[in-house]
């Protein structure tokens, strides 16, 4: 339970509803023993409630304009600011992460509802010329209605963050299906919303199941849905919803490579990686899943990186000394753990690996391994704390090798010359390349998506100016109100 006074429950028209499913309990992840948060999953009827809530509170949401709209969202991040500390124990009790990493994302995702209520002052259409002098040709937005967001325990708040802020906006109104592992979250953050003066109705929270998500997008009046998740299940929602002609927008899986050339600044290139293969115990879509190595050599590299990977300290995240915490779930952490040996079966070897804590948890090792590209754990997203290094002759043949997956979200190069630099910014298949920085993290001002299977072709971008084109119809409007002079 988040605290005394929030029920772990589902929020529709304004007031915490118990669902209608078997008692659900999550565990605590560094103390398997202890369950964080129990609660009852909503079911159909909640949803077709919560549904036919958003729905009547549409039409004054909308009238209520976009300025006042950006007041509660501001007066959301201030709510989101004073009780961070709360939230961000209730992240880690049930996600895993260490404290420190929990209250990053807090304050970004305060940061996120920022930027979306200062953009409520920012222009909403442009102006054309017209063939006819007394005529104007602007263009206006309008919302798209009830928006469906459905989202992943990984960054439980933040994620909800990017896709909440910005439909309500808009002039959206919001039924949400959170992700089962991170309940108290959520709900967390819907009290919030409610607190911050956001009436009845504009925001659902459903906690549930991944079939009623499967409902949810499937129902004709979800206008528009925004998910974040696993490849497999995007391309579910995606047939589902092109099906029926609503808007979609999907941010999916991904199998990011870092490219290290032989100019890299060795020791940049070396914590990068580590950082990004590493933290938030691998559970980020843009974490570096594969270093691609140009050329022979890189001595010095692997053994940077051996030695920071061997001293990660391991234990729960409410320990100041941990920097990587538990995984999780108990299944995370037996996928995870049986796709390393199957990466050794196929013909990989560990390079480094961290020690395991002495306590009870979720744990997973950090693991770099050696082999070749044709290893399963190289094609196919394993989300967790493992990095493989691969070896190219070439700079041309490391970018054919980061691109040989199905996947196109986030990439690195770590080199000092620019036509290098260049070559991966233009040829790898991301929708975000960073060069010697780490493949993870993004700025909530520019447009993040990515490429091929991790995405939808459609607006697909969150964060930035970009998030209006998903959220809404643009109209044009040819206006002739004044007379010609004559
Ligand atoms: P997941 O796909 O299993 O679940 C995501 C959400 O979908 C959850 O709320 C789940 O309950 C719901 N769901 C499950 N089955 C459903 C169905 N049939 N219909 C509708 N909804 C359904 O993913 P996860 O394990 O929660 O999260 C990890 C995945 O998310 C990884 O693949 C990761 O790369 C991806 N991810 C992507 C981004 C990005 O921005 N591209 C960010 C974070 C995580």
């Amino acid at each position: 339970m988040p605290n005394k006074t929030t029920p772990v429950c589902s929020f529709i028209d304004g007031s915490w509803v118990e669902g209608t499913g078997a008692l659900t309990s999550h565990m605590n992840p560094a103390a398997p023993d202890k369950a964080v948060t129990t609660y009852r999953p909503a079911g159909s009827a909640e949803l077709a409630q919560a549904i036919e809530a958003a729905a009547a509170a549409a039409p004054a949401w909308d009238a209520l304009g976009i300025v006042a709209r950006g007041r509660l969202l501001a007066a959301a991040a201030v709510l989101i600011r004073e009780r961070a500390e709360e939230i961000a124990q209730v992240m880690t009790a049930e996600n895993g992460k260490t404290l420190a990493e929990s209250r990053m994302e807090v304050a970004a995702s305060a940061d996120t509802f920022d930027y979306h209520a200062a953009s409520a002052r920012n222009s909403i259409g442009v102006e054309f010329p017209s063939s006819h002098p007394e005529e104007r040709i602007l263009t206006v937005r309008r919302p798209l209605g009830v928006v469906g967001v459905i989202t992943p325990w990984n960054f439980p708040l933040q994620i909800p963050a990017w896709k909440i802020a910005p439909a309500l906006l808009q002039g959206n109104t919001v039924v949400w299906k959170s992700a089962s592992n991170t309940p108290g979250v959520s709900v967390l953050l819907m009290n919030i919303l409610n607190d911050a003066g956001i009436s009845a109705g504009v925001t659902n929270l459903l906690l549930a199941p991944g079939s009623i998500g499967s409902e949810l997008v499937s129902h004709p009046l979800i206008a528009g849905v925004t998910f974040t998740g696993s490849v497999p299940v995007g391309q579910h929602i995606r047939a589902i919803v092109c099906g029926r002609g609503a808007k979609l927008q999907l941010e999916l899986g991904g199998h990011n490579a870092s490219i290290v050339l032989p100019d890299a600044d060795v020791e940049l290139a070396a914590s990068s990686v580590v950082n990004a293969a590493m933290g938030s115990t691998g559970q980020k879509c843009t974490a570096t899943r594969r270093i691609i190595l140009v050329g022979d050599g890189h001595e010095a590299f692997l053994e940077s990186v051996k030695n920071k990977v061997s001293s990660l300290v391991l234990g729960p995240g409410t320990d100041a000394s941990v920097q990587i915490g538990p995984v999780v779930s108990r299944s995370a952490q037996d996928e995870i753990m049986s796709a390393i040996s199957e990466a050794i079966a196929e013909g990989g070897e560990i390079l480094a690996q961290a020690a395991m804590p002495p306590t009870a948890g979720f744990y997973v090792p950090p693991t770099v391994l050696v082999g070749p590209q044709s290893m399963t754990i190289c094609k196919e997203e394993v989300f967790g704390p493992v990095v493989t290094v691969l070896r190219a002759a070439t700079l041309i043949e490391a970018i054919d090798l980061a691109n040989s997956t199905q996947f196109g979200l986030t990439a690195a190069v770590f080199t000092s010359d620019e036509r290098s630099a260049r070559l991966c910014v233009t040829h790898l298949d991301a929708g975000l390349v960073k060069v010697n920085a780490p493949s993870t993290g993004s700025e909530i001002h520019a447009p993040f998506g990515g490429m091929k299977d991790s995405t939808f072709a459609g607006p697909r971008e969150q964060n930035s100016g970009a998030t209006a084109a998903f959220f809404t119809h643009e109209k044009t409007a040819y206006l002739r109100l004044a007379p010609a002079r004559v």
